[in-house]
């Protein structure tokens, strides 16, 4: 068996996605995703998934050079390599990630988000070698399913007129009956049993009548409403005060460790992140203050499937619990998120995740929820399949981009129905 890599392949890509509201914004009509292919000298092919916008590309293809010869089964080399590229930190270092709202952006988390696409191609390829499901690669499934939760979005109908996108089903959701309808949709086709509504999109009374209404039409389910830190101290806590009896829990509500810490410190109701606990340097603080009860791990940018199982380790001796946050994502990332989620014994919240919203894959067959739950494949490898034809559709939109589309910019979208828009500043309320 010969598991040296004799050839990377990466393909940018733009897959359709409906106008998402969120704090920053709506999502683009097309957000970009980087598909990572390794192949080694015995012709296996492994596949992996990660962010696409252009500093991930700039970072992942001299990371792609490198790889030539070594062996997919080298997994903490690819921590070594990543250390050799060079990243332009003037570019990334304390920049907001407009797209990903998950905390400051950073050249490390720059180069860990790349390294999570090429650690899951390689798992994918031994596994295929090996012929072991990716979960036993990572010491073995403890659940055959993994539950996910319906992640309820406030959204338009359309994206504004006159600009090319593909049309969703799922009709607008901008006041608490929309986003009841939009929940029984996702609890329809998915059967989801618990819901995360995306806040921070209008003032906090609104989102509070919205939880309110899910938690009549649904109850005894748990809730959940991330506001990506658009709140302040204050308003964090009345928003506790008020939906407390329903709240699974309540996600970023402030931004920064200390302004969570201090809401924290004045409720009762857990507080989750995916923004102020986003890397291994920035746990310590936040578990001494005490700041968050839930980590949202989330493989791509704590740099891979390992990782997180690292992350899931300290949240346990500390007596944090954690689940899994989603950006815009399609199924190779899902079967990555899955397999990782099945080996972590605590995991007492249901994960998140965008696929729902993906009308679009680049597999020959699409990941299929039952009963909100993702069946753990027991295939070799993370058992997918891609489907070149349409990754080849979905590279060629790509091409033909003139660069508006290929770094997403959710409040670049807004202001094209709103030219007046701004990025709010936090808090916003
Ligand atoms: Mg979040």
């Amino acid at each position: 068996m010969n598991l040296t890599i004799a050839e990377v392949r990466l393909t940018p890509i733009l897959v359709a996605d409906p106008p998402l509201l969120n704090t920053q914004g709506v999502h683009q009509p097309y957000t970009p995703r980087l598909i990572v292919e390794v192949v080694t000298a015995d012709g296996i092919t492994g596949v992996g998934e990660t962010y696409g916008d252009t500093k991930y590309l700039d970072l992942a293809r001299p990371f792609a050079e490198r790889l030539k010869g070594r062996r997919v089964s080298d997994l903490n080399g690819l921590f070594t390599v990543a250390d050799e590229v060079a990243v332009d930190a003037s570019e990334v270092e304390n920049a907001v990630d407009v797209g990903g709202l998950r905390g400051v952006q950073t050249a490390d988390k720059l180069r860990l988000s790349v390294v999570s696409g090429f650690e899951v191609a390689c798992l994918d390829a031994l596994g295929k070698a090996l012929g072991l499901p990716v979960h036993a690669l990572l010491g073995g499934k403890v659940r055959d399913a993994v539950e996910y939760s319906a992640y309820l979005f406030y959204k338009w109908a359309g994206h504004p007129e006159g600009v090319p996108a593909e049309q969703d089903d799922w009709g607008a959701a901008v006041d608490p009956a929309g986003v009841v309808e939009q929940a029984r949709r996702f609890t329809e086709r998915y059967g989801f049993t618990s819901f995360k509504l995306k806040g921070g999109v209008f003032p906090p009374d609104e989102e509070i009548a919205a939880v309110r209404a899910l938690a009549e039409a649904f109850p005894g389910h748990p809730l959940r409403l991330d506001p990506n830190g658009a709140w302040s101290v204050e308003t964090s806590l009345r928003v506790a005060e008020e939906l407390g009896d329903v709240l699974e829990y309540l996600e970023d509500p402030t931004l920064g460790t200390s302004a969570m810490a201090e809401v924290a410190a004045k409720t009762g109701v857990p507080l989750a992140t995916n923004m102020c606990v986003t890397t291994f340097a920035e746990i310590k603080e936040a578990f001494t203050k005490d700041a968050v009860q839930v980590v949202l791990s989330d493989h791509h940018y704590w740099g891979g499937l390992r990782n997180t199982q690292q992350l899931a380790a300290v949240c346990r001796a500390f007596g944090v619990g954690v689940s899994m946050h989603s950006n815009t994502h399609l199924g190779v990332s899902l079967a990555a998120m899955t397999h990782v989620a099945a080996t972590v014994p605590d995991l007492h919240h249901a994960c998140d995740s965008h696929y729902p919203w993906q009308s679009e894959d680049v597999l020959t067959e699409r990941l299929a929820f039952e009963g909100g739950r993702v069946a753990v494949s027991d295939a070799p490898g993370l058992g997918v399949e891609l489907d070149r034809e349409r990754l080849a559709v979905l590279h060629r939109r790509w091409l033909a981009d003139d660069g508006a589309l290929r770094d997403r910019d959710d409040a670049a979208a807004m202001r094209i129905a709103d030219p007046r828009w701004v990025t709010p500043s936090v808090p916003r309320w």
